[in-house]
């Protein structure tokens, strides 16, 4: 996720833009606004060309769960009623309960009539009365965990298959995952009951907090998705399409889509018009409001294009075969794996900013390495900013002096909880400082010998949820490496 404030209190990577005005993160600033112009070198990058060479990456989990995830669409794009099946095949013994996490129960979506509410669950076909716990929800909700009593402990490998109904109702001017704009779109990501399993550890029940940001974490598993929505209605889904069938009811069309291996599920509905374009191997497509949007689809692609090609000379192939990418309102962008939610910024700021690098940048830091976002948000949220500087060659806006609040001040490794005391400086605490440590490190190391950790890191990690102490392991041989790491607060 990009973050509004950040961009407002930091001025991160002004670049100049044609028109004169400056793009300062993904808000543009009208010119003569007192910001120095730093035009970044337009040719250092490697070309698109030119993917880095990753060592063969780790394969995912070969037990991973598998989600069939259908969703029935209402006719005036308020809610969604859904039921999730998911199989889950544990690698360690599981008693007492499956957890689940629901996400738009989260304060920022709730708050804005958000909600996700269960109404039937079953545990291996047999009916269960699920338990609720708040876990920083609003009190009107049912809360953002969710578990289902088993009767017989889960042998690790053994496999336990849950099925839950659920209504999710959508959020209006959030800027959140799980929306409507009230004029036939809708989007919804997150928005299942997310198995909370991290392999390896045990159920991750981090609570929900009042911040603007992921607080979650999956494992990957199998998807498959089924969207019934009104006829003449666009479906943006995850992965492959499958095809369109008629739907169960008259003037219904079923949407099918495969996506493997994923760790959430994003979905854009209503009377989006789709661009298509394969880039470097990607099929990747943008779907903008019926009703207009500030930047067309192709403003998009091709920035997409020219930033998913440096990405790619840093950090090797794109993860996944296929991006969806879905523009709504409020917003600034919000990554899941393969697709993306951007907001509805004019050409010149989708040109100008750093917002579509810093998304495509999650497709590697977050998508292909996992990790709890909310135990450790710095593991996506600082890679990601790095990432997108490295990309576009802004190192140098890093090895400036900054200022940090004292309360965000080498602190890069704390949780969201502790976020959620000072949101305002979450963006300078995590995403700046922590890529500013992150560059720091780098040039203490050699730059190539960090660089190389790097994609030995990426391949080392594919396809799970990371802590701390895996960067750590990856960058421990490197002079200086940890040492910086543990100035400014990521680690211990
Ligand atoms: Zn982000």
């Amino acid at each position: 996720m990009r973050r509004t404030t950040l961009v407002a209190l930091l001025a991160v990577g002004a670049i100049v833009v044609g028109g004169g005005g400056f793009v300062i993160g993904s808000q543009l600033m009208p010119p003569g606004g007192g910001e120095p112009r730093r035009t970044a070198s337009p040719t250092a990058s490697p070309s698109p060309s030119e993917r880095a060479t990753v060592p063969p990456l780790a394969k995912a989990w070969a037990d991973r769960p598998s989600v069939d995830l259908r969703y029935d669409i209402a006719r005036d794009h308020e809610s969604a009623k859904g039921v999730a099946t998911a199989s889950f095949t544990p690698d360690k013994r599981v008693c007492d309960a499956l957890i689940f996490r629901s996400w738009p129960n989260k304060p920022e979506i709730a708050d804005h009539g958000g909600s996700m509410t269960v109404h039937r669950a079953t545990v291996d076909g047999r009916k269960v009365t699920p338990a609720y716990e708040r876990k920083g929800a609003p009190a009107a909700t049912q809360g953002t965990l969710l578990r289902l009593p088993l009767r017989d402990c889960v042998a690790a490998g053994s496999t336990v298959e849950a099925r839950i109904s659920f209504t999710v109702e959508m959020a209006r001017r959030s800027g959140e995952r799980v929306g409507t704009n009230g004029t036939g779109e809708m989007w919804l990501a997150s928005a299942y009951p997310v198995l909370a399993w991290e392999r390896g550890h045990g159920w991750m029940t981090q609570p929900a907090v009042d911040v603007f940001g992921e607080m979650d974490g999956t494992e990957e598993f199998r998807l498959e998705l089924d969207v019934v929505a009104p006829r003449g209605d666009t479906v943006l889904g995850m992965g492959r399409p499958l095809g369109t069938s008629n739907g169960p009811r008259e003037g219904t069309t079923r949407h099918r889509f495969a996506a493997d291996p994923v760790r959430n599920v994003a979905v854009g509905i209503g009377g989006y018009r789709v661009t298509t374009r394969e880039i470097a191997g990607v099929r990747t497509r943008v779907g903008v409001s019926d009703d207009g949007s500030l930047a067309t689809a192709n403003d998009w692609l091709d920035k997409i294009e020219l930033e998913l090609g440096r990405l790619e000379g840093r950090f090797g192939r794109f993860p996944y075969r296929d991006l969806w990418v879905t523009v709504i309102p409020d917003t600034t962008g919000i990554e899941f794996p393969g697709a993306i939610f951007y907001g509805d910024y004019s050409a010149q700021e989708v040109r100008g900013g750093d917002l579509v690098a810093h998304e495509l940048a999650h497709m590697w830091f977050y998508g292909l390495v996992g990790n709890d976002q909310g135990r450790d948000p710095w593991l996506d949220e600082s890679f990601a900013t790095y990432a997108q500087a490295l990309a576009d060659d802004q190192a140098f806006l890093y090895r400036q002096p900054m200022d940090v609040p004292s309360f965000a001040a080498n602190r890069v490794g704390e949780p969201m909880t502790y976020w959620e005391r000072n949101p305002d400086t979450y963006g300078a605490g995590v995403y700046r400082q922590g890529a500013q440590m992150l560059f720091e490190a780098r040039q203490r190391a050699g730059e190539q010998r960090w660089d190389a950790a790097m994609r030995a890191y990426l391949a080392d990690n594919a396809h799970r949820i990371v802590r701390p102490e895996d960067f750590v392991d990856a960058v421990d041989h490197l002079p200086g490496a940890v040492e910086t790491l543990r100035r400014y607060g990521a680690v211990e």
